[in-house]
């Protein structure tokens, strides 16, 4: 039986068209344009149908509260397709899909989302493959997680990152290989795909939160670091150099991040370095960030950090909890 699949146009370049201000998501040009296009059509691809989102957003001025919307959308239509596209801008979908692959609890069909660098409308573009192939990914294969799709290559949603914004390849995932090789052939990479969840599908929604990510620079002020802190802030992600490693020889810096560790805020160690992981027992100038109180983001990107520290504080769980969690692996986004 052919395969149903819910699209959901969130906007982005995708979905665009040239104005005289630049290009900007068009309200049912995709749409009319698919069904415009016979390959569309082709037995080997499944049923679709678009649900348009109003107004068409460029991901830039995407929320918290667009990712909830999206996360709702597949959860209520959960039973009724097996898998989702979603078209998404580029400039934020690694947050996106980091998000949802938390959000969206057990999941056991496929969440492909995909874009473009040049929208559908224009006749050299990147859309038609990445949508063709997300819709037949989705139909054939047995994926069970959030993943983007993006010219040629299929990448775990939370270990994605956006690598080039002029480039075909705006998508890699650098810390994690590629779940497909994509050519003449597909090949799956099935060891590394999620396996099948063990309990029922269930969303947790996210609550904004406040947190930031902070991306240490050699010389920078400690005085900044320090309103940061004082700010009613529950969480930080520090981006650090290397193997997770900071100046040592401020104590000021080390003390104010002991001393908001100790009221409760909770601080990830990521590394700047999209290879690799941090290692706080490596360098001294590392360990002294585990005196500090600081919890290791091991090998996630900040994208995924970001995302899961605030999915785990919607939670309402013990602060403790938080912290076991963040070091451990729940969809795929850190590897011990
Ligand atoms: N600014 C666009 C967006 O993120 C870029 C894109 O889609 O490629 O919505």
């Amino acid at each position: 039986m052919k395969k149903k699949i819910l699209i959901l146009n969130t906007g982005g370049t995708i979905s665009s068209v040239q104005t005289e201000t630049g290009y900007e998501p068009a309200p049912g040009y995709i749409a009319a344009a698919m069904q415009s296009i016979p390959a569309f059509r082709h037995p080997d691809l499944p049923s679709y149908h678009i649900e348009e989102y109003n107004p068409l957003l460029d991901s830039s001025n995407m929320t918290v509260s667009d990712w909830n919307r999206i996360a709702s959308d597949i959860a209520t239509h959960y039973d009724q397709y097996d898998g989702f596209v979603i078209f998404h801008g580029t400039d934020t979908m690694a947050y996106t899909a980091s998000a949802l692959s938390f959000m969206l609890e057990n999941l056991a069909k496929p969440v492909i989302m995909t874009g473009s660098q040049i929208p559908l409308s224009e006749i050299r573009n990147d859309a038609l493959d990445n949508i063709i192939t997300s819709l037949w990914l989705c139909a054939h294969q047995p994926i069970q997680e959030v993943c983007i799709y993006f010219n040629q290559r299929l990448l775990r949603g939370n270990r994605a990152q956006k690598v080039s914004a002029e480039l075909f390849n705006a998508f890699d995932s650098p810390n994690c290989p590629h779940l497909a090789r994509v050519g003449i052939h597909i090949e799956l990479n099935h060891e590394l795909l999620r396996p099948a969840p063990q309990q029922a599908f269930c969303l947790q929604p996210i609550t904004p939160q406040f947190i930031a990510n902070f991306r240490l620079f050699p010389g920078f002020a400690t005085d900044v670091l320090d309103f940061l802190l004082q700010s009613p802030l529950r969480g930080l992600i520090l981006e650090t150099y290397g193997a997770g490693n900071a100046q040592n020889n401020d104590p000021r810096f080390l003390e104010l991040l002991l001393a908001a560790s100790a009221r409760g805020i909770i601080i990830i160690n990521c590394s700047q370095c999209q290879q690799g992981r941090v290692s706080m027992n490596q360098y001294a100038t590392g360990y002294s960030l585990k005196q500090a109180g600081l919890i290791s983001g091991h090998d996630m990107t900040p994208e995924a950090a970001h995302c899961k520290l605030l999915y785990l504080l919607s939670k309402n769980i013990p602060l403790d909890k938080v912290k076991i969690l963040i070091e451990q692996d729940l969809c795929g986004e850190l590897s011990h």
